[in-house]
């Protein structure tokens, strides 16, 4: 939990002060904390291994990468900014209306347009304790307030999301599997969420990481859209399908936000070479299937490895972990320390939460993390459990 949460609550990281912003006198955006990015290692460092911002180790599908080169012959062209390509391989792709998709660079993108569609200052958005930190930039930069709700057991509760609901509220956005618990919302939960929501409130379900669940009792929140309805999903091809660097996600949203977001939305947000990569990597079905499979198994093996000398990790079904340590401490600050010192780069949460996100990479990246891990948990005199 963000110190300064009590319940549902102003999320600690963007109500910290920061300078105020004169150039643009604008005030709103003075009380926003930047987004931190994943880091990319010491200047000069032999080998880094980067284990920060979630990205795919692997190369993308080959076909993806041959069409990301086949763009080069046309780069004096203008992208096609109806995006029409991708819509309808992810429409077939997905079995979802062609007309109800839009794409961003990065979901990041997809996510901030239909914020910004929908919140106007002095509106407020619910959003679950693990989800994605730009989400709330995009709604504090319109003047909108927020509303986190803390999780038990690293796990979305749907039912303080509904009860944080006020008439103030238009957007509720869960993320699932959340960022940086890795745990789900089921698709009853999903389903419960939707139908307690007032007519006029959004439900903004961020599935950035689905490609990688397994389990049964998953939704999407996709079952639960209709052209006529309030439910959005927001996908990325940055993460199961490793095209993070070309910058593209999509969003399958109801009529009239898409309607809005066509108002807002730059002719040329998403470039060409993403767009024809992106629609040959979701042709590429296969490929997904057997990079996720990789992943996951190198997920499994590299928690029970961490649980087995002692440390308590959050069951995840995304391609990263969480190891959480007892409150109070600064283990999570001290481990960090000791992996960057070993050339690892992993994530320490926010705030006072003691916790530590490791993204999954190679099996021999995962050893070398492992080895680290083992190296400094045996210098420990506290217990690591929580
Ligand atoms: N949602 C979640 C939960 C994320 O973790 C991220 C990136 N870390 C994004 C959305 C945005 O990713 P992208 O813009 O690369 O699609």
């Amino acid at each position: 939990m963000h110190a300064g949460d009590v319940g549902c609550g102003t999320c600690r990281q963007q109500s910290r002060k920061t300078k105020a912003v004169p150039v643009s006198g604008n005030q709103t955006l003075a009380d926003i904390v930047p987004y931190r990015q994943g880091r990319h290692g010491p200047a000069g460092a032999e080998k880094v291994i980067r284990l920060s911002a979630n990205e795919l180790p692997y190369p993308p599908s080959p076909s993806a990468v041959a069409a990301f080169h086949g763009t080069g012959q046309s780069l004096g062209r203008y992208p096609d900014g109806t995006q029409a390509d991708l819509r309808r391989v992810l429409a077939d792709v997905h079995g979802v209306p062609e007309k109800n998709i839009f794409a961003g660079n990065g979901s990041e993108e997809a996510i901030g347009l239909v914020i910004r569609a929908a919140l106007t200052a002095g509106d407020a958005m619910v959003v679950n304790e693990n989800s994605f930190v730009m989400a709330e930039i995009h709604a504090r930069s319109v003047g909108a307030e927020i509303v986190k709700c803390v999780e038990t057991d690293h796990r979305p509760d749907v039912d303080a999301m509904l009860a944080a609901v006020t008439e103030r509220t238009r957007i509720v956005y869960i993320c699932t599997p959340g960022n940086s618990s890795g745990t789900y919302a089921t698709r009853d939960e999903l389903r419960r969420l939707e139908a307690g929501l007032p007519e006029n409130v959004l439900l903004l379900v961020d599935a950035a990481y689905a490609e990688f669940v397994d389990a049964s009792d998953y939704g999407t929140g996709q079952s639960l859209f209709s052209a006529q309805g309030r439910v959005v999903m927001t996908r990325t091809f940055s993460k199961a399908y490793g095209l993070a660097a070309l910058r593209i996600g999509w969003a399958l949203a109801p009529d009239d936000v898409i309607d809005a977001v066509t108002r807002l939305r730059t002719p040329f947000n998403t470039n060409a070479a993403a767009l024809n990569a992106a629609a040959a990597a979701a042709l590429d079905q296969d490929y997904l299937k057997r990079t996720v499979a990789r992943i996951n198994a190198t997920r499994n093996s590299f928690s029970a490895s961490l649980r087995k000398i002692g440390l308590n990790v959050v069951p995840s079904q995304a391609n990263f972990v969480l190891v959480t340590f007892p409150a109070g401490g600064n283990e999570a600050v001290m481990l960090d320390a000791a992996l960057h010192a070993a050339g690892i780069l992993g994530r320490p949460t926010e705030g006072d939460a003691n916790e530590f996100r490791i993204s999954i990479g190679t099996d021999e990246e995962m050893d070398l993390a492992l080895e680290a891990i083992q190296d400094w948990v045996g210098g420990q005199s506290r217990p690591m459990e929580t």
